[in-house]
């Protein structure tokens, strides 16, 4: 069945070369009442390959990806191409104007899948995703990063899914971007990612947190886009060599497990962040891994936050007011490739 639904795209997705356009659906603001949302929209298209997807901005404040996706349309032409590369820069435009995580509505559009048409627009907007997009693709890459509240060890990362084919294609995919470090990580604040819904159609999915902390440093930039373009060498859309570490006379990546629930340590207070541990650092069981302090009343000695297991580091707190309830600290343990099941 063809899609019915109320997202327009400009530009036909079926079509070979290059083509820039946007999504538009429905938006009532206070400066239109029929009006509507754009997102852009690009395809690379030659030949008969596979077909790629590539999303940045799914989270308005991670630009690493943004950036990284929109260099794709800029610099890469058809004839590097075998088969489709469908670019969706910015997913949540309205949100990366306004460098925020949710949609200025207060929706995030990672918890809106799999949505449905006659739903609000992000779920007009996910629908269109879920029945329009992701069937057409083999390949799914979704970049994210910590945004502004979190620093996360570069990386990318993923799910380890149920079926044998498909978790060990994504873990070839997840290498391909040959960061030092990859993680493996599970949902702890409930359902509607873009990424489940995905691997669910039986999808080979490669998502990223690459850094983040309201700062996109160069080398960041730099593995945003090395890792992009490898991962489409890899599974066979763009033109040129894959690069492996080894190639690239590198040390084996390492492989960071943070499937044990207790990785994630959120404070119960409302404070001030001090980060002990950088990401990337080791830590044993019952070591400080930061403390939280308390403004308002001075003299009271700091929450001492500490490792619940023994582990590396994986992401801390970016921005030091915390409220309570708040994640300041993940971790995560190595595992080799062997063991990941
Ligand atoms: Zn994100």
């Amino acid at each position: 069945m063809s899609y019915d639904g109320p997202v327009h795209c400009t530009i036909d997705l079926s079509k070979q070369g290059k083509q820039v356009g946007r999504l538009q659906f429905p938006r009532i603001s206070n400066t239109a009442g029929w009006g509507f949302s754009f997102v852009p929209i690009a395809t690379i298209a030659n030949g008969t390959g596979p077909t790629v997807l590539v999303s940045g901005g799914n989270h308005g404040d991670e630009y690493e990806g943004q950036v990284a996706a929109l260099r794709l349309i800029d610099e890469i032409d058809p004839s590097q191409v075998n088969g489709r590369i469908i670019v969706v820069p910015v997913i949540s435009k309205e949100a990366a104007w306004a460098n925020t995580r949710l949609w200025p509505s207060g929706v995030n559009f990672n918890r809106s899948f799999p949505g449905r048409p006659d739903g609000p627009p992000n779920e007009q907007l996910s629908d269109y995703f879920t029945r329009e997009l992701f069937p057409a693709a083999d390949v799914v890459i979704d970049m994210h990063s910590g945004g502004r509240t979190a620093w996360f060890l570069p990386c990318s990362h993923m799910h380890v899914v149920e079926n044998p084919d498909q978790r060990a294609k994504m873990l070839e995919g997840m290498l391909a971007w040959n960061s030092d470090f990859h993680f493996l990580y599970v949902d702890v604040n409930g359902n509607g990612l873009l990424p489940v819904e995905a691997e669910n159609q039986g999808k080979i999915v490669i998502t990223t947190e690459l850094g983040g902390g309201g700062r996109v440093p160069a080398p960041v930039h730099r593995l945003a886009w090395s890792g992009l373009t490898n991962v489409l060498r890899h599974v066979g859309v763009l033109e040129g060599e894959v690069l492996t570490r080894a190639s690239l006379g590198l040390p084996d990546a390492v492989i960071i497990d943070g499937r044990e629930g207790d990785n994630m340590v959120i404070t119960e207070e409302t404070g001030v962040w001090e980060g002990i541990l950088e990401p990337g650092e080791p830590v044993k069981e019952g070591e400080p891994v930061g403390r939280l302090w308390f403004p308002d009343t001075p003299g009271r000695s700091p929450n001492v936050m500490r490792a619940p297991r023994d582990g590396v580091v994986v992401v801390t707190r970016a921005i030091p007011v915390a409220e309570a309830g708040d994640s300041v600290f993940v971790l995560g343990q190595p595992i080799d490739r062997a063991d990941i099941r």
